[in-house]
């Protein structure tokens, strides 16, 4: 294979609840698992019975062009369907994405603690990464204005980033796409918007009419309760819609995750829930790392990132001692943060247990 792509490192994703099971002598049953930034509401019932009925017609092919969701999508963010591209989650977006814009030997910006799959879209189309070291565990957006090149083609910015959690307001990120050359496309990854405070939410779609190289992708794996179904989507203007078209899968997007995605799209009461309760967590689990006396990145997401050591074998120690107790939380020595896990925030019960067992971890 070619040398870019053995340069890659996989992908981890959170440790499966069987295998932990299997590998710790554990009951499945007692597992609490708060490693992938999963809605701990699971599937919407409205979702589930969208599926029921659409599994009648799994014998034929999904909608090529997710006409249905591609309209709700337009109606709920007030663009044409056109300016809408579906993905296999909001992986596949990023992913075709680099495909359509990146071609070998050009280069791609982000940030240093920002979301895995940025590096991997990268190598994965043989360009160079330009990795611009963070702010506060954030995105310092002068410092990657300035490091874009003649031959930069594609900037991602994670807006809640993961796994930091951080956030930048409206007007950084404005006074940032007016600083970008129009040779550079700005994929602004919102994967956690909708955990974000209402008078923290603006409306990006709109930027899009304005913004020609910029692409605002969304997905319904957090906030929607539907990561097993993998969907997500991309808001832009057609002339870059067009070429993500024309690079994707034919069928990226199942029928099941088609009907799914419409019916969480229009269930409010599912969101607000997820809302308050992810409020709710972030408050349980602050005060009681403030009473241990751990260090943790302020997050906007549904999850926290938290120091649990000063040496870097501490997030490994601590991971194995939580997974010991059936708690699974996420590493994050590949993103350079050995000293850290992150923790996405469960239910009021799940986050006690995770609570719980850190302390003996720690103790
Ligand atoms: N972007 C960010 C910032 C994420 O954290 C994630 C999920 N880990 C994704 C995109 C991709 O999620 P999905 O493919 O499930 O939409």
């Amino acid at each position: 294979g070619p040398e870019y792509v053995r340069a890659i490192a996989p992908y981890q994703a959170g440790k499966p609840i069987a295998e932990v099971a299997r590998e710790f002598g554990l009951d499945e049953a007692s597992i609490v698992k708060l490693a992938s930034n999963e809605n701990p509401f699971g599937v919407p019932e409205s979702s589930k019975q969208a599926m029921a009925a659409a599994v009648a017609d799994l014998g034929r092919y999904p909608d090529a062009n997710g006409f249905e969701l591609k309209a709700a999508l337009s109606k709920r963010y007030d663009v044409p369907a056109d300016w809408i591209t579906l993905g296999n989650g909001s992986n596949d977006i990023l992913e075709i994405a680099a495909h359509a814009f990146v071609q070998g030997g050009q280069s791609v910006v982000y940030s240093q603690y920002s979301f895995a799959v940025y590096a991997l879209a990268t190598q994965g189309v043989g360009a160079r990464a330009i990795v611009v070291p963070a702010k506060a565990y954030g995105h310092d957006l002068d410092a990657m204005a300035a490091a874009i090149c003649d031959d930069t083609r594609l900037v991602f910015i994670a807006n809640p980033n993961n796994p930091t959690g951080t956030f930048i307001g409206a007007g950084e990120i404005e006074a940032f796409l007016q600083r970008v050359p129009a040779h550079v496309i700005v994929v602004l990854d919102e994967a956690y918007n909708e955990f974000l405070a209402p008078e923290q939410q603006f409306e990006s779609a709109d930027w899009v009419r304005k913004y020609p190289n910029l692409m605002v992708s969304r997905t319904f794996s957090k906030a929607y309760g539907l990561a097993g179904l993998r969907v997500g989507f991309a808001i832009a203007q057609p002339a870059l819609t067009d070429l993500m078209n024309r690079i994707r899968q034919p069928f990226n997007v199942n029928s099941l995750a088609q009907a799914a995605a419409i019916a969480a799209l229009n269930d409010k009461d599912f969101l607000e829930q997820g809302a308050k309760n992810n409020a709710a967590g972030y408050q349980q689990f602050v005060e009681a790392f403030d009473q241990l006396g751990l260090e943790y990145v302020p997050s906007y997401g549904n999850f926290v990132l938290v120091r649990v050591g000063d040496d870097d074998q501490a997030g490994a120690r601590v991971n194995l001692a939580l997974l010991r107790q059936g708690v699974i939380v996420r590493p994050v020595g590949n993103y350079g943060l050995p000293q850290w896990l992150r923790i996405s925030i469960g239910l009021p019960q799940e986050n006690a247990i995770f609570l719980a067992a850190l302390k003996k971890a720690l103790a």
